[in-house]
Formats: C-alpha cells, sequence, structure tokens
C-alpha cells in the first residue's frame, strides 16, 4: 500500500487548501486514487491568465506537500460567463464609427458596466491608437488571447493587433471570420459587455458577427447627410433580416462649433439621422457635434468620454440609452 492515503488525509487536504484563500470556492474535494495521485477540478472562472496559473502552481504546491500524495492531477474549468456583445456599425467609413465605439466603451464602463473592447474594423484598425494602446500586443496561452489593458480601464483587441492592416485587406472569409472568432473568444475574465467595432458596410465581418456570435444589439453611427443614411439603412436592414435587435441610431458630426466665433453651422446637415430614425421605426441615441475637440482628443488618444467636463456629456447620455435599452431586455 505504498502511498496510500491515511485516513484523516481529507482533514489534512482540507487544511491544506484552506491555507490558500483564493481557492476559497474553486477547488471541490480532491480523489485520490490508491497509487496516490490526487485529482483536482478546479474553477477558474473569471481569473485571467495569470490568476489561473497562480491558483493551480499553488494547489499543487500544497497538495504535492500532504503525506501520501505522490502526484496532483489538476482540471481546470470555467462557466462560459454570461458576456454581450454590442456590435457598432455604420454603412460607410469615415462617420465616426470607431470614435464612437471608443467612447461609448469608456462611457458605458464609467455607468458600472464592465465593458471590453474589438476592434473587428479589419480595413482600418484604430482602436489601439484612439485608446492610446498603439504597439501593445496580446500575450496568448494556446490559441487564446489575452486582450491589452488600456489606461482608461477598458480592455481590449484588435484587428491590428493581429496582421498588418496591409496584409489584411487581402483577407477572405473563412480567415476573417477566424480571427473575429479569435479576438471574440478571447480570454476576457470578468467583463460583461463586449463592444465590437464592425468594418463599415455590410460583408463578411458583419456576416460572421450576426451568424457566429449573435450580438445582443447593434448600434448604427451615421452622420446626417442623406447618402450616409442610405447606406446606414442598409446597415439596419441587414441586423433586422437577422433578427438582432437595433439598439439605436447615433447622429455624428452634427452641429459644427466654429472655435473661433462660436457659430454653430450645420456642414452636413442636421437632425437627418433622427428623421431617419423615426422613418425607420427605430430608436434615436442621440447627436455627437462636429468638433475640432474630438478629432485632436482622438489622435492623441485621450478619449473624450472620459473626461470630467462637458466633452464627456454626449457620449454619456448616449451610453444612458444603451443601458436603458440593454436593461430592458435583461429584465
Ligand atoms: P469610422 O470608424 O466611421 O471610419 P472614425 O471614428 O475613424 O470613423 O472617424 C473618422 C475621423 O473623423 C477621425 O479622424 C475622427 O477623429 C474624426 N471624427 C469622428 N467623429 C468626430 C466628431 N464628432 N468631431 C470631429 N471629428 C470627428
Amino acid at each position: 500500500m505504498r502511498g496510500a492515503i491515511m485516513p484523516d488525509s481529507s482533514n489534512i487536504i482540507a487544511a491544506a487548501l484552506a491555507a490558500l484563500p483564493h481557492a476559497s470556492g474553486r477547488v471541490a474535494p480532491p480523489r485520490v486514487a490508491a497509487d496516490g495521485t490526487a485529482s483536482v477540478i478546479l474553477d477558474v472562472s473569471g481569473l485571467d491568465a495569470v490568476a489561473r496559473a497562480t491558483l493551480e502552481a499553488d494547489v499543487r504546491r500544497v497538495l504535492g506537500a500532504v503525506e501520501g500524495i505522490s502526484a496532483v492531477r489538476v482540471v481546470q474549468t470555467a462557466q462560459k460567463p454570461e458576456r454581450r456583445l454590442i456590435a457598432i456599425g455604420s454603412g460607410k467609413g469615415g462617420v465616426g464609427k470607431s470614435t464612437l465605439a471608443a467612447n461609448l466603451a469608456i462611457a458605458l464602463k464609467r455607468l458600472g458596466f464592465r465593458t471590453g473592447l474589438v476592434d473587428a474594423d479589419i480595413y482600418g484598425p484604430s482602436q489601439p491608437r484612439l485608446m492610446q494602446a498603439t504597439g501593445e500586443r496580446p500575450t496568448a496561452e494556446g490559441k487564446t488571447l489575452n486582450p491589452v489593458e488600456t489606461r482608461w480601464g477598458v480592455p481590449m483587441l484588435s484587428m491590428g493587433q493581429l496582421v498588418a492592416p496591409d496584409k489584411a485587406l487581402a483577407w477572405r472569409g473563412p480567415m476573417v471570420s477566424g480571427a473575429l472568432g479569435q479576438l471574440i473568444d478571447a480570454a476576457w475574465g470578468e467583463t460583461d459587455t463586449l463592444i465590437v467595432d464592425l468594418p463599415p458596410g455590410t460583408g463578411d465581418i458583419q456576416l460572421s458577427m450576426i451568424q457566429k456570435h449573435r450580438p445582443a444589439g447593434a448600434v448604427i453611427v451615421s452622420t446626417p447627410q442623406d447618402l450616409a443614411l442610405i447606406d446606414a439603412a442598409r446597415a439596419i436592414d441587414l441586423f433586422n433580416t437577422a433578427g438582432i435587435p437595433i439598439i439605436g441610431l447615433v447622429e455624428n458630426m452634427a452641429g459644427y462649433v466654429c472655435p473661433h466665433c462660436g457659430e454653430v453651422s450645420d456642414p452636413f446637415g442636421r437632425g437627418g439621422a433622427e428623421a431617419e430614425a423615426a422613418r425607420l421605426g427605430i430608436p434615436f441615441l442621440g447627436r455627437v457635434p462636429l468638433d475640432i475637440a474630438i478629432r485632436r482628443a482622438s489622435d492623441a488618444g485621450e478619449p473624450p468620454a472620459a473626461r470630467d467636463d462637458a466633452a464627456a456629456e454626449p457620449f454619456l447620455a448616449i451610453a444612458e440609452r444603451v443601458a436603458a435599452a440593454l436593461n430592458r431586455t435583461a429584465g
């Protein structure tokens, strides 16, 4: 009976594990085979890669020191967290979809959501710049990526971190869909709400997003002009047809405040998106003015939504409406 476990071993094992506060509630009583091999199931739900590895190493260490245990076998399990995806789309490029996605992620975080940001805009991944995380590369465990932490408290992953943009342009359906899956099924830990910045239009990424990842809802960004709105209506139609709820439409670049004289003008018109939302029967979420300060702050990686002044207000107001819509679906 070499290596046989002593009769009171379960108490010894329990005492050994009790010395690890971070293991509390995560380790079921181990099973010890006749040959002294202890099998442990570790619940690592919500832990990041470092915390998971530390927990496993600590459990191995304390159990390995128990007399009669000759080997420790660990299986990690994790409940798939309830995580909802919000797709941010637009009919065409350059309307401020990425700017809205970054600022909405931060504004929702300020409202108490645990948000993360996925930059799936394969044609112009701009989130690393907007979130001041240029040059940071995610680490990976096997195929699972670990999102990059940002200074705004919103973890992020970007297509731009996986591949150089000029290479990504040549990607076709399955590769694009695989890359999107890698970003969305990454080690998001406690993140409960993932904001996904889609490329403009209605291409492969949108289809993959709709079919494989079923977002809880979509926010569509448009400028007030008719042409942009026609494209936006197409994007809305795609989500509608697939049964993805449209959370609403955001009007960006409405109302230009002249930095010199303060006069408000409307280079792209004003109110077009609100009227279009009414026509399509979808909620209007708010408007963001065309403001050179927004462009400058975005280029500098200082999202206005993180500020404590009026610059954050349009984004916080939009986030409040998005939050209300999410709470309605959750309830
Ligand atoms: P998209 O993701 O739709 O292509 P971006 O978010 O990259 O658009 O925005 C395009 C450009 O417009 C960027 O230079 C951005 O800083 C600028 N921009 C976006 N929204 C505004 C705004 N409300 N006021 C001023 N500049 C803006």
